[in-house]
């Protein structure tokens, strides 16, 4: 039997695969634990690459109970193909599973009491064997293939009556572990995963740097891959330091409209005339520009301040030479 606890706290789902219920005072050194996000992508991968694979070890398996092929030979025969798979662990789970069922299952034809009675009732023993074990296989696609069971945002309605839900309590002098008995499917740890998801206030986002699917909140951009943390950090850091970079851009363009107003103000107070006046406002606009072309290369290349500031003090002393020379002609 499987059995597992999840851990809404640490976002992690404890698994022990298989069991028997007299080792169970081991479980906790079988138990192997995974992150939400190892569940989701496990999940994934076997809903979106493994249907073939799967498919061929039912046609494997069908037509091994007409063959009376014994589990000893179907393992050689699927051995490979399973093995290459058993990096999804949903899929290692439950071909171990079906190889199981086939060995009960086919038991009657694959080793009968009786070999005459078996050859007399052959098709009739393969029909039944190859319908039970068909169920089996329904039972796990229909459980993975049903959206219902991976819904993140538990909008939709399920009811679900699991008629013997157990626990499994190990109880030693300084533990109290409980987990619950998986069903064969898992279709209940699907349903109790995927709320504890939602109750986790995480969906299903996808990293912007790799592209994989992850369960993160709202604001989450990455997954917790090292690279992508790293990658989003350098990002971070580079926009405050663009930033800050900006505002220094501004800082001293206020500075400069200051400068500028100010030596208008000075041409005003002396009442230089109206025609100087309107002199030094082209003069003003034509400076500005210059300013702003500058300004604008800054931002776009995102150059040192000091480009801008250079500018802006050329700038500055052009304005500061005309109202010079415009005082000293008013006199
Ligand atoms: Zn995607
Ligand atoms: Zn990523």
């Amino acid at each position: 039997m499987l059995l597992y606890r999840i851990n809404e706290k640490d976002r992690t789902v404890s698994i022990v695969w298989s069991i028997n219920k007299n080792e169970l005072l081991s479980a906790s050194e079988k138990e192997q634990v995974y992150t939400f996000d190892e569940i989701l992508s496990q999940l994934e991968d076997f809903r979106n690459n493994r249907s073939e694979i799967f498919e061929n070890l039912r046609i494997t398996m069908m037509s091994g109970l007409n063959e009376r092929i014994k589990v000893q030979d179907l393992v050689k025969n699927v051995g490979s193909a399973v093995i290459q798979n058993s990096d999804n662990v949903f899929f290692k789970y439950y071909s171990n599973l079906l190889t199981i069922a086939y060995m009960n299952i086919g038991e009657p034809i694959l080793m009968p009491k009786d070999y005459v009675k078996e050859r007399f009732n052959h098709k009739k023993l393969v029909e039944t064997a190859r319908a039970e074990l068909q169920k089996q296989f329904d039972e796990i696609l229909q459980a993975m293939n049903d959206e219902r069971n991976f819904d993140y945002s538990a909008t939709g309605e399920i009811l679900v009556a699991t008629p013997r839900s157990q626990l499994a309590v190990i109880r030693t002098e300084n533990t109290n572990i409980v987990y619950r008995v998986a069903d064969k499917p898992l279709l209940t740890f699907f349903y109790e995963f995927s709320f504890a998801v939602y109750n986790a206030g995480l969906k299903v986002c996808e990293c912007r740097f790799c592209h994989r699917h992850f369960l993160g909140t709202e604001e989450a951009v990455c997954c917790e891959r090292e690279e992508c943390l790293a990658e989003n950090k350098r990002l971070k850091n580079q926009m405050i330091r663009e930033k800050r970079k900006n505002s220094d851009y501004t800082r001293d363009m206020d500075n400069y409209t200051a400068y500028v107003r100010n030596k208008k103000k000075d041409l005003r107070i002396a009442k230089v005339s109206p025609y100087v006046m309107d002199e030094f406002d082209d003069l003003k606009k034509k400076c500005k520009s210059v300013v702003d072309i500058k300004l604008a290369e800054c931002v776009e290349f995102g150059l040192p301040v000091a480009e801008l500031a250079h500018t802006i003090e050329e700038q500055e002393a052009v304005i500061k030479a005309f109202r010079d020379k415009a005082l000293a002609e008013n006199r």
